[in-house]
């Protein structure tokens, strides 16, 4: 155990960015997190960490945890059960759903979340042992749009260089409270404090980013595809594009200023509730910029028109020449790409799948959370009818909870593999308890950074609580459960692994290449062979040689510049991972790499896409209808600074806004007869809730927010199950959802509103 003043190095788990931090331990039993500081020593934060982070204490002592195997019984209540007997009988049951209805039906969701990733690599070991197909996970009801179009554009996942930019752009998002970056409040003081740096941002909210900056393009909510199409119309109309750049840079110019010469600028800021003005005199200073960085988030990802949005935001920086240069876009080198965004028709990419009943697009390997419900609740011979869902809520955070909580109720296995009593876990034939974040080796593949990307690999602060298994365990031994591995096929490779890593290699690409079965195990055979091996209890973390092993392949000029350059860069990688416990820079790359990276057939960047285009060409002089029973427009999941991921259960860890308050303009409250901390009925089609009203200065008349992480269950000091603030997704609908990439439309809710006296 580590004495109490000790600091040891960890990381924030509740935002992508995954912060560096030091912490002290102490409390009863040395079990709690007492102190909490950013770590100068990683690579990436550098000593940053939001105030956010100071609350994590709430998250490793959180009241809800589960540390037994579960089942459930015919009432509905659970007993505790041996870990012997839940892998038996899950992978029993597993089994009998295959074989009666085929491996199709066995769905899968989660996999991670903000801060920890090596469980998805395990458990996809478990799902290709079974032959299951279909998974899905929370970026495919956020992020697909924007992957489709990614892969359609250039075929690679693409960032924005905020640090270096000239003029910043921030397109539905506040990363003053969503983060996104690295450091990211400090970045953005920076640019807003420097007269040659201009901060813009289109937010139908007055959010803190937008106080600053520069120019505030304020949306009306759900308009947002005709403000950038009027922003990408001036920059055509005006000829304010990068032509010498484009003609070596671009296919499809032509094309695309025909389309938008048509685009009548000022009818559409008038739509979208922008001055035409200010509109025109941003696509100057975007054209004028030396480099423009551009970033946009689930303002427009999770709204009406949201593939469609993320086009034109690519087209914004597309036709003014930001890309693969200082400050502009970049395609970083990454260790695992989350996102693939293969093109079609690109050696490599895979055939477009649709999902089984609904033939909804399968994007990134995902189906659309939205149709998940659609999927079960159907009496399609290939319907999901067993899942295991892991790091995952569905059940609270995926759309329509009543509709979901149906579908997952029919099935006819549910297993959850978590920390906690999730509103899931609830629902599940079997709850499989995990150690909690800090209690085992963990990561995130996040490394989105450039020209230098960093990579995190946490060590345990505590012993995990007995009765739990990490993930790793669990999925081994399913497999093995399973009878896909055996101890014949593993012996060998640990025999080898026992005589030191050259020999393990050599055995190792000779074992895959006698039994190629193995492939489809790869982390569970690296983790029970190599595993043992590692110094530390690091078992957990040995697919991450095999990781660092491809990375030297089809990385090795990135690696060699971040001082790699020993005659097995990969191993080195590897080594350095689990020797440094603030993480290790694992890439350097020049600007120029991200043209390399490019996957298109030409190597250039594609600005047509067809089917969005014809969207474009739909959206029409028309206002869109508003309804006289729901009026208004509630955005479902605003980021605050009260606000986190839900794996943030005890609601003790917020200080302030412990309800989640509605935030409702003045002039709505006020036509409303509402008051600041008064209560008041929040009505869509799918739902009614109470709620707390704040009225603030952020809104605009007919736009209401709530705030994301609310709503989850947690037992109180009696034992009695409380539900503080609103669970956002009491009051969305399945089927709102983008035609393409079917991605929600929490952004753009309709709504109704009345005090309550
Ligand atoms: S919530 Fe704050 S401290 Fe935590 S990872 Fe995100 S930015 Fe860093």
């Amino acid at each position: 155990m580590a004495s109490a003043d000790e600091w040891r190095q960890t990381a924030c788990i509740l935002c992508e960015c995954n912060c560096g931090l030091e912490v002290q331990l102490g409390g009863p039993g040395g079990g709690h997190i007492e102190k909490i500081r950013g770590d100068r020593a990683h690579p990436a934060s550098q000593g940053y960490a939001c105030e956010k982070a100071h609350r994590i204490d709430h998250y490793q002592n959180g009241p809800d945890r589960v540390t037994a195997p579960l089942r459930r019984r015919g009432d509905g209540t659970f007993e505790e059960i041996d870990w012997e007997t839940a892998i038996r009988e899950v992978a029993a049951g597993l089994m009998r759903v295959r074989d009666a209805a085929g491996p199709e039906t066995i769905f899968y969701f989660g996999g991670g979340g903000q801060g920890n990733h090596l469980p998805g690599g395990y458990a996809a070991g478990t799902m290709r042992a079974l032959g299951a197909v279909y998974r899905s996970n929370a970026l495919a009801q956020e992020k697909t749009g924007e992957f489709w179009v990614n892969g359609r554009m250039l075929g690679a996942p693409v960032r924005g260089d905020f640090e270096h930019a000239e003029v910043a752009l921030f397109v539905g998002k506040n990363p003053y409270q969503s983060h996104g970056m690295p450091r990211a409040r400090v970045t953005l003081k920076e640019i807003a404090r420097d007269p040659a740096r201009t901060l813009i941002v289109i937010d139908p909210r007055r959010s803190e980013t937008a106080e600053l900056a520069d120019i505030h393009l304020q949306v009306k909510p759900g308009r947002d595809a005709w403000l950038l199409a009027a922003l990408v119309g001036v920059l055509v109309q005006e000829d304010l594009l990068a032509h010498p750049w484009l003609a070596e840079h671009a296919t499809g110019t032509a094309e695309i200023a025909a389309a938008f010469r048509a685009i009548p600028v000022a009818r559409y800021c008038e739509i979208a509730g922008v001055a035409e003005d200010l509109v025109r005199r941003t696509a100057r200073r975007l054209a004028a910029a030396t480099s423009v960085a551009v970033a946009e988030d689930l303002g427009i990802q999770m709204n009406r028109h949201s593939t469609l949005n993320s086009y034109l935001e690519k087209l914004v920086w597309m036709l003014t020449g930001n890309f693969g240069k200082p400050g502009a876009q970049y395609v970083p080198a990454m260790l695992v790409n989350l996102t693939s965004s293969a093109p079609d028709g690109v050696a490599g990419a895979k055939p477009a799948r649709t999902s089984p009943v609904v033939g909804a697009r399968i994007i990134s390997g995902l189906v659309p959370c939205n149709v998940i419900p659609d999927e079960i609740l159907t009496e399609h011979p290939k319907r999901y009818r067993a899942m295991v869902v892991e790091s995952g809520n569905p059940a609270h955070s995926l759309a329509d909870s009543r509709r979901m909580r149906e579908a997952l109720g029919a099935l006819e296995l549910l297993v959850v593999i978590d920390v906690a009593m999730t509103e899931t876990a609830r629902l599940a034939h079997y709850v499989l308890p995990a150690p909690s974040q800090y209690e085992k080796y963990e990561a995130t593949f996040f490394n989105f950074d450039f020209p230098a990307n960093a990579f995190h690999l946490r060590r345990p602060l505590f012993p995990a609580p007995p009765g739990t298994l990490p993930e790793a365990e669990i999925h081994a031994r399913l497999v093995e459960a399973l009878g896909f591995v055996t101890e014949a096929d593993l012996a060998p490779l640990r025999a080898a692994a026992s005589e030191g890593r050259a020999a393990f290699a050599q055995a190792f690409f000779a074992a895959l290449a006698a039994n190629p079965k193995l492939e489809r195990v790869l982390p569970i055979v690296l983790y029970r062979t190599l595993g043992p091996t590692l110094a530390g209890g690091a078992a957990a973390a040995a697919p991450l040689w095999g990781i660092c092993q491809l990375f030297a392949l089809h990385h090795g000029d990135s690696l060699r510049r971040a001082g790699y350059t020993g005659e097995n860069p990969g191993e080195q990688l590897f080594d350095a991972i689990l020797a440094n416990p603030s993480g290790v820079v694992f890439a350097v790359d020049e600007y120029d790499a991200s043209w390399r990276r490019v996957r298109t057939p030409e190597g250039k960047l594609q600005l047509v896409i067809p089917e969005l285009l014809a969207e474009l060409a739909a959206l029409g002089l028309d206002e869109p209808p508003a309804s006289a029973e729901f009026p208004l427009v509630l955005s479902a999941g605003e980021r605050r600074s009260w606000t986190a991921n839900t794996i943030f259960r005890d609601p003790r860890w917020r200080k302030k806004d412990a309800d989640g308050a509605l935030r409702v303009s003045a002039a709505d409250a006020l036509r409303l007869g509402l008051r600041d901390g008064g209560r008041a009925r929040l009505t869509t089609k799918r739902g009614s809730v109470e709620t707390v009203v704040e009225v603030s200065a952020m809104m605009q008349p007919g736009h209401v927010s709530l705030p994301n992480g609310l709503g989850c269950t947690y037992p109180d000091e009696a034992g009695r199950l409380r539900r503080p603030g609103v669970p956002p997704n009491e009051l969305t609908a399945s089927e709102d959802r983008d035609a393409i990439a079917g991605t929600p439309w929490h952004k753009h809710v309709a709504a109704r509103l009345e005090a309550i006296e």
